[in-house]
């Protein structure tokens, strides 16, 4: 895997789109310091305490991955399962949020890339390494607040370099990943309050499909909800 590391940049993500873009076949990571734009979901935004946390974007070139929130789940396991070398108790937040103790300490945010049919999949990661402080208006929190003392941020970029080069060899079992990525989903069975747009719904989450969408029971009714769609409180 080629890796490019940089001090400031606005988006990971969109440096791997351009390197797919430009047709490169090779996988890659674009590793940043600091962002000015970092990019979540529906339009919002990753903040970082520069030097801090591990911001990477992997390029995965080609058209295997038919589906990148599959994808996006599997990440969030992979950060999970480097917290689990430390070791550190965590959770996954569908659809793409990794926490510890309740509070966010990863964002994934994984994007198809497209020119003619699918080119490539980008998977961005934002994870909080070594901060003491976080947005005010977030739940979030950093592996060195719950493991006690600061980590080269190269020790999780490493782990999910050795991940992301197993995906791209094909010999990574996405059905055990999605039974992990479950097993940790701790509002399983659970009622949650479901946020689109200006409306809100309540629901029990009962299950998570193979392509990663959510089945929700809301009032006796089956919903399934895909990627982008809602946020979960
Ligand atoms: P939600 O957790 O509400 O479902 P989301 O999945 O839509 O959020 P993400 O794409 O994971 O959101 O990331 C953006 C959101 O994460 C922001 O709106 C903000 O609330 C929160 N956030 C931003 N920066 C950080 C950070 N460094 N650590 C933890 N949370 C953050």
């Amino acid at each position: 895997m080629r890796i490019q590391k940089f001090e400031v940049v606005e988006s990971t993500n969109d440096l791997a789109r351009k390197y797919i873009l430009e047709g490169n076949k090779e996988p890659a990571a674009f590793v940043a310091e600091h962002q000015t734009r970092g990019k979540g979901r529906l339009g919002r935004v990753w903040e970082d305490e520069p030097g801090k946390s591990l911001l990477v974007s992997f390029a995965l070139p080609g058209s295997t991955y038919s589906n990148p929130p599959l994808l996006g789940l599997a990440t969030a396991v992979f950060v999970g399962e480097y917290l689990d070398l430390l070791p550190v108790p965590w959770e996954t937040k569908w659809p793409n949020d990794v926490l510890i103790e309740g509070k966010k300490v990863a964002g994934i945010l994984p994007e198809g890339i497209w020119q003619d049919g699918l080119v490539g999949v980008v998977v961005g990661v934002g994870l909080n390494v070594n901060q003491d402080e976080f947005p005010d208006d977030t739940e979030a929190t950093s592996i060195k607040h719950a493991f006690g003392q600061a980590l080269p941020v190269e020790q999780p970029l490493m782990y999910l370099i050795y991940r992301m080069e197993q995906v791209y060899e094909q010999i990574v079992d996405f059905t055990e990943i999605l039974a992990t990525f479950k097993d940790k989903f701790k509002s399983m069975g659970k009622k949650l309050r479901v946020r689109s747009n200006d409306q809100v719904w309540e629901g029990t989450a009962v299950d998570i499909e193979e392509d990663g969408s959510l089945i929700l029971n809301m009032e006796g009714k089956l919903v399934t909800l895909g990627w982008g769609e809602v946020t979960l409180r």
